[in-house]
């Protein structure tokens, strides 16, 4: 864990503002950052990084805006789901999603369905996505490595598919 993560959470005092702000907790029963923390702080880093319950955090940062010690909750829950992917720890979900990022430049891949509904909201035409664009991103920042996924083998195999 860098120095700085560890100067940031020895702020805290365990007042639990975090976990009594933070809808995950709220929803889950089981994800506390709090406790997270103070786990952090008796030396358990390594345990966090390899608890599934980290990836609990939806990053919506009202722990951020709520910790009056500032230090800033979500970022440290960054900083563990960073080393935890690093160590190829992360939810395959994840990696579906950065797939069908990399490959549509969508979260969500547009289907009929979504374009009658669209449609019939009265919603405009889904703008055009610069698929390139996002590719070379993800390429340039690595995390088709990091998400253990291969960008180049993907994009060979889709000009295969359109031959
Ligand atoms: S709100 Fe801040 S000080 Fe309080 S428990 Fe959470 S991280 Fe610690
Ligand atoms: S960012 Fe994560 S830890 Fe903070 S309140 Fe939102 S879900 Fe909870």
């Amino acid at each position: 864990m860098p120095e700085y993560f560890e100067e940031l959470i020895k702020r805290c005092y365990q007042c639990g503002t975090c976990t009594g702000a933070c809808p995950s907790a709220k929803i889950t029963g089981t994800f506390n950052p709090r406790k997270i923390i103070a786990y952090m702080l008796l030396g358990s880093t390594d345990k966090m990084v390899s608890d599934d319950v980290i990836w609990l955090c939806t990053a919506c940062h009202a722990c951020v805006e709520r910790c009056p010690e500032l230090v800033y909750p979500s970022e440290v829950l960054f900083q563990l789901k960073n080393v935890a992917t690093s160590k190829g720890k992360f939810p395959v979900g994840f990696k579906e999603e950065a797939i069908q990022i990399y490959t549509t430049g969508t979260t969500v891949a547009l289907s009929s369905p979504i374009e009658r509904r669209r449609k019939k909201l009265e919603l405009p035409e889904f703008p055009a996505v610069n698929v390139d664009e996002i590719q070379k991103i993800m390429e340039l920042t690595g995390i088709d490595k990091k998400l253990e996924f291969n960008g180049s083998n993907l994009k060979k195999q889709e000009e295969e598919e359109k031959q």
